[in-house]
């Protein structure tokens, strides 16, 4: 979110004049890691969350170098494991939640329990849970809204480094969302970066696999190519571009896709 929408954000929070507190951040829905300071005529906020960005400043002499000295991220420690909120509810409590599932060829995967997926009453987002592999707890969950007024489309809560995974076929294919990772997880393994671009910290979760295949939506075929090329020059020997000619990943089901990427 922009500062705009920040600053909207915690307006409606209508915290009076003259008051400091600490409150559970609406931006990351993490607990008690909002800042919030309307002291010396000013509105100021920070998350004092690792995975969150939100801050910012209204109306002052206080520059963003203060707020950045003042509060320093390093002082605080919090805890690695995602903390599910209150406001995630089982799938099946929203109809929405459900159709989005089987229009989006995730039902199997949310079914056998290859993917955990919740709702969040909050949001109105499905919510795709995001675990560490290396410990196998909850390290986020990123969401999708179900209605046009959500904003973002796409949510990321808590941990932003590690990609979703769903599936434990020995080949993997790296693709844009959640829903198409949740479609192809029968066959291969699906790791959702979330967007178009690879990040470092990806790297590390791509290692454990025979092939990894790139196939990010339609429209972004040149970046799959961008993904693959980095890879191979970081040292991935197993990397390959799957051009998609007609859908994404997750308007396939599980037959469909075992006939794309492994023939008939
Ligand atoms: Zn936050």
């Amino acid at each position: 979110m922009n500062y705009k929408q920040q600053l909207e954000v915690v307006e409606g929070l209508f915290i009076p004049p003259d008051t400091q507190m600490r409150m559970d951040c609406p931006f990351c829905n993490n607990k008690n890691t909002l800042l919030v300071d309307t002291t010396t005529n000013n509105v100021s906020w920070y998350c004092f969350h690792a995975s969150c960005s939100a801050k910012g400043k209204k109306n002052g002499e206080k520059t963003m170098d203060y707020v950045n000295v003042t509060f320093k991220k390093e002082n605080v420690k919090i805890s690695e494991e995602f903390k599910l909120p209150d406001s995630f509810k089982i799938v099946h409590s929203n109809n929405k939640a459900l159709q989005y599932l089987h229009e989006n060829n995730c039902w199997e995967a949310c079914m056998w329990g290859r993917a955990d997926i919740k709702y969040d009453v909050k949001q109105d987002r499905i919510v795709f849970l995001v675990k560490n592999p290396n410990d196998n707890k909850y390290a986020g969950a990123i969401g999708r809204g179900l209605n046009s007024k959500v904003y973002p489309k796409w949510y990321i809560y808590g941990n932003k480094d590690i990609p979703f995974k769903c599936g434990e076929c020995k080949d993997a294919v790296i693709v844009e969302d959640c829903a198409s990772a949740c479609a192809v997880s029968n066959i291969l393994t699906g790791i959702a970066i979330m967007g178009t671009s690879l990040k470092e910290s990806h790297k590390k979760y791509l290692e454990p696999y025979e092939t990894l295949y790139v196939a990010l939506d339609r429209d972004a075929t040149k970046k799959s190519y961008t993904i693959a090329s980095e890879l191979t020059s970081a040292g991935f020997k197993n990397v390959k571009v799957k051009v998609l000619h007609e859908y994404d990943l997750k308007c396939y089901g599980t037959p469909e896709i075992k006939e794309m990427f492994y023939g008939k």
